[in-house]
């Protein structure tokens, strides 16, 4: 549904140049979520900005929805940018405008007709849950409401293609899971792809189907939530599932869906090695309960009981 391919993208900023986004692919499949992780300075608003060419990149070619939008002239990307929704952290609503209003800006600018307006405010209203706020002006309205309003806004052109930067980092923990349901929901009932720019890990664990650690303007990894964790020396893994620092010898097992079988107490009764468990950490990922254990084994069966762990599907991973 997005394609970018070798993307960089440099600004020139008083006389110097900063590349903020350098060779960069993204393959965002249609119906996904899609979250770029990153901490700040990492070029995650400069790749997001390059997919609806707010931005023009300086190398590189954008595709979305079939539609290469690096070869549109302005008129045409005006128009083929109806059909990419974008929320912003602050919501950037007007403040002179109701909510209604708001939301109908967009539609205004479209030459949507006036009842047809009407009737599809009503109906964005309805889907963000703000039905009774229509007539609020947004200093009237919370953060979680704001941002509902901003994605109402946002899915006024009825995009194929939602892009999100950091649409929660402005919100409370309890804002910021209801924000997240209601993307979630978007996306299920609506077949949204939805694009969003994080640096907070809770949001690509509650509700991202694939994910890219972006860092230094570079993707560093990028593909499934299951394939990220399964890879060896995966960052994601590490940064979901914190670990104390292991020493030489010792043994950290990734687990994506296995967690439901006690693999530990079969391997220390069947190779009779005993393991002693030094930390560990699970959670639910995209849906499955995925988890890091870090464990010492000893015993002379240690070697066959590593292999027999990998031969479950575990990612084992020994450290020197
Ligand atoms: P992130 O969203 O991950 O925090 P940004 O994409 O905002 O990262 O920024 C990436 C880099 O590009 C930073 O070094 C930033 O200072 C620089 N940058 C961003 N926008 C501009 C701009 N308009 N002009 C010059 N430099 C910019
Ligand atoms: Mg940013």
């Amino acid at each position: 549904m997005i394609d970018v391919l070798g993307l960089r993208k440099v600004y020139r900023d008083r006389g110097r140049e900063v590349t903020a986004v350098e060779r960069v692919d993204l393959h965002v499949r249609e119906g996904e979520i899609f979250g770029v992780l990153g901490q700040s300075g990492a070029g995650k608003s400069t790749l997001l900005r390059c997919v609806n060419l707010l931005e023009r990149p300086t190398e590189g070619t954008v595709t979305v929805a079939g539609q290469e939008l690096t070869a549109l002239g302005e008129a045409q990307l005006r128009r083929a940018r109806q059909r990419i929704g974008m929320v912003h952290q602050h919501f950037a609503l007007l403040s002179s405008r109701t909510v209604a209003g708001n939301v109908a800006f967009p539609l205004e600018v479209m030459g949507t007709g006036r009842a047809e307006r009407a009737r599809r405010v009503t109906e964005l209203l309805e889907l963000v849950g703000l039905a009774d706020k229509a007539k609020a002006h947004p200093a009237q309205l919370s953060g979680g409401q704001k941002q509902r309003v901003g994605i109402a806004r946002a899915l006024a052109g009825n995009p194929a293609v939602l892009l999100s930067d950091e649409a929660t980092s402005a919100l409370d923990p309890g804002t910021t899971q209801s924000i997240l349901a209601l993307l979630k929901r978007l996306n299920q009932e609506l077949g949204l792809t939805i694009l969003l720019i994080t640096h907070e890990m809770n949001v690509v664990k509650s509700i991202c189907d694939s994910a890219a650690i972006m860092r230094d303007g570079r993707i560093e990894e990028s593909g499934t939530i299951p394939e990220l964790l399964a890879k060896p020396g995966s960052r994601l893994a590490a940064e979901l599932f914190p670990l104390p620092p292991a020493e030489p010898g010792d043994i950290t097992i990734t687990f994506t869906g296995q967690a439901d079988e006690p693999v530990v107490s079969q391997v220390a009764r069947t190779f009779d090695v005993d393991i002693n468990i030094l930390g560990g950490a699970l959670e639910k990922v995209a849906g499955l309960s995925a988890g890091r254990l870090r464990l010492r084994l000893s015993g002379t069966q240690r070697a066959a009981a590593l292999t027999h762990l990998a031969e479950r599907g575990l990612l084992v991973e020994e450290s020197r």
